[in-house]
């Protein structure tokens, strides 16, 4: 299968084409939210470079962004040791915010964008290491990347909606869902519910 992606610097492939368990979780995100276009992935020397390309101050922290149909990666040598997650991850979760932000003609939350690009990206893993304490935000649908908790919250209500109501049902929510907010599912009242449950 094509894997689709427009590598327009060729270093990036030596993290990728050899690791075919990347190229399935790739395949495996396309299947799931049914994106067969075609995605560039540009590389860059430093995160002030990206900052000129996309004309706006990009935080010294990020390693990939993306806009649009285009993948946005730091050269890996600059970061690898950080123990942020391999380049495969950090394309994987960026190539699902490609994808979420086009099908859902960029309505989707950011704490639903997040925490699902960590969960195919594998990501929620390495955060949940780092503690495992009840948790329940008040405010989630107004969380921006102000706020250095986002990943962490993103990743733990996305866990536990996944848990208590499957992947493809949360998927299906994504794609379909007119409101958000108000949603049975992805909605305030109902992560305040399942929240109250786990923290109980
Ligand atoms: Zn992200």
């Amino acid at each position: 299968m094509n894997i689709n992606l427009n590598f327009k610097d060729i270093r990036m492939l030596k993290y990728l084409l050899s690791d075919d368990v990347w190229i399935k979780k790739l395949q495996k995100i396309r299947e799931v939210f049914d994106f067969y276009s075609s995605v560039d992935v540009l590389l860059f020397e430093s995160v002030k470079e990206i900052s000129i390309y996309l004309g706006l101050e990009v935080p010294e922290w990020v390693v990939g962004t993306y806009f649009d149909k285009t993948i946005i990666m730091l050269d890996y040598e600059i970061w690898k040791n950080k123990g942020v997650g391999t380049f495969g991850q950090i394309l994987l979760h960026e190539f699902v915010h490609v994808v979420i932000t086009k099908i859902t003609k960029n309505r989707c939350p950011v704490w639903l964008n997040e925490g699902i690009a960590m969960y195919f990206a594998e990501q929620q893993v390495n955060i949940f290491k780092k503690t495992n304490e009840d948790f329940y935000c008040e405010n989630i649908f107004e969380l921006t990347y102000d706020n250095e908790e986002l990943y962490f919250i993103s990743a733990i209500t996305v866990d536990r909606l996944i848990k208590v109501y499957g992947i493809e049902t949360i998927l299906f929510r994504i794609k379909n869902v007119s409101n958000y907010k108000e949603d049975y599912i992805l909605g305030v009242d109902n992560i305040k519910r399942i929240s109250y449950q786990y923290c109980i």
